[in-house]
């Protein structure tokens, strides 16, 4: 295992590992960018099968934080926290309060926050150690995933209007898939808009509450992929828009809330190539982080601010839509450039500046 030399390493400024023997802590934490003021990203608790899986996700997770800041126009790098440990079984006061005094000694340069595997409660623990960390139970931001949502309908509605010249999604099919906490209230805000829905869901629950609540057609998780709708908005897992997905689409659009939705990088470009439009994921579902930053403004936290904010996604994902077209290049290629343009650009602002001292929030 050789970080310098890893595929998944890019120019990352500071990875640190740490171990606390007492709680059985093993954590990585991978700083991408700093430059523009702190780096922000969560923590992941996840049972790697060895340590060398935990760098690499931690290493991408981190470039993918820079990105989504970047095209957020937010004045923060990435970041991120990977624990190494089962969230059922490994999990301790003791545990998150040695990730706080990990935190803690960045001397913040780096803010955490929730992410796959944590919880808020877990932020508790952490915070009670150090002021780095962000979404706690109490006087925080909250649950993320109805901002998140908000960006993802407001992107879609976006891409409606790029690509099928439409001004509303009235009478628009989208196919949804996973309905949990940022799906649902995409369906939701869709819904209220007049869209047909077609939904699925692991759990069969949800499915049905979509199909009471907002006239949703239900289908199975084998065909939601291949549903004949003008926009699959894909709000599950990632990567699944893959060789085995893509002859089966049947869109025009693909936008939705998930993380890393194509496989590999190429995958943007085959969409391209079958004429769909494609919602770059860390531009369309950055309202989490818009969120969450919200908590470092000037002002503290406020959610009609934060909500307020997400309207940028939709600006930013046309000024996407609109280069692409221009240069016949897929949206994927130019939401990279577009990003790695603002880094660079952030990164010669930032060092025509004297350093600033990290803002402390109060414990
Ligand atoms: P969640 O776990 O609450 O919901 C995911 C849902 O998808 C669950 O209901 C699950 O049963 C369902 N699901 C899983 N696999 C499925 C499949 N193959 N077919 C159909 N349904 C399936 O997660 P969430 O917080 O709603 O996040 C959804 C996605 O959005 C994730 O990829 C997450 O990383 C991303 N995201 C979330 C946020 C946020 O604010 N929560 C922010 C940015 C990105």
């Amino acid at each position: 295992m050789d970080v310098f030399s890893s595929p998944a390493y890019d120019d990352h400024e500071q990875v640190v590992f740490f171990s606390d023997r007492r709680s059985g802590l093993k954590a990585i934490v991978a700083l991408h960018d700093v430059m523009p003021g702190a780096a922000i990203g969560g923590c992941r608790m996840w049972p790697y099968p060895s340590t060398s899986e935990a760098l690499t996700d931690v290493l991408r997770l981190a470039k993918g934080m820079t990105y989504k800041a970047a095209m957020a126009r937010l004045p923060f790098g990435g970041g991120k926290t990977v624990i190494i440990g089962d969230p059922r079984t490994g999990k301790s006061e003791a545990l998150f309060r040695a990730l706080g005094r990990a935190i803690d000694s960045l001397g913040g340069r780096y803010y955490t926050g929730e992410d796959v595997g944590t919880s808020p409660a877990d932020m508790d623990w952490a915070g009670a150690e150090t002021p780095y960390v962000l979404g706690r139970t109490t006087g925080s931001s909250g649950d993320p995933s109805p901002v998140t949502a908000r960006g993802v309908w407001l992107g879609i509605r976006a891409a409606v209007r790029h690509r099928l010249e439409r001004e509303d999604v009235a009478g628009i099919h989208v196919a949804v898939q996973g309905l949990g906490h940022v799906g649902y209230h995409v369906a939701r805000l869709l819904a209220q808009d007049g869209a047909r829905l077609s939904v699925a869901d692991l759990d069969p629950a949800r499915a049905e509450r979509a199909a009471e609540e907002f006239g949703a057609r239900v289908v199975g998780c084998e065909e939601i992929l291949g549903v004949d709708a003008e926009v699959l908005a894909p709000c599950a897992l990632g990567g699944v828009i893959n060789d085995h997905s893509l002859p089966r689409l049947s869109c025009a659009i693909v936008a939705g809330a998930a993380n890393n939705q194509l496989l590999e990088d190429r995958h943007g470009a085959a969409l391209h190539a079958r004429g769909i439009l494609y919602a770059p994921d860390y531009v369309i579902n950055a309202g989490g982080l818009i969120n969450i930053a919200e908590e470092l403004g000037p002002r503290g936290y406020e959610r009609g601010r934060a909500l307020a904010k997400v309207e940028i996604i939709a600006q930013t994902l046309t000024e996407v839509f609109e280069r692409a077209a221009g240069e016949g290049a897929p949206t994927s290629v130019l939401a990279d450039r577009i990003a790695q343009e603002r880094i660079r650009s952030g990164r010669q602002a930032a060092g025509q500046r004297a350093p600033q001292p990290a803002r402390v929030l109060a414990g």
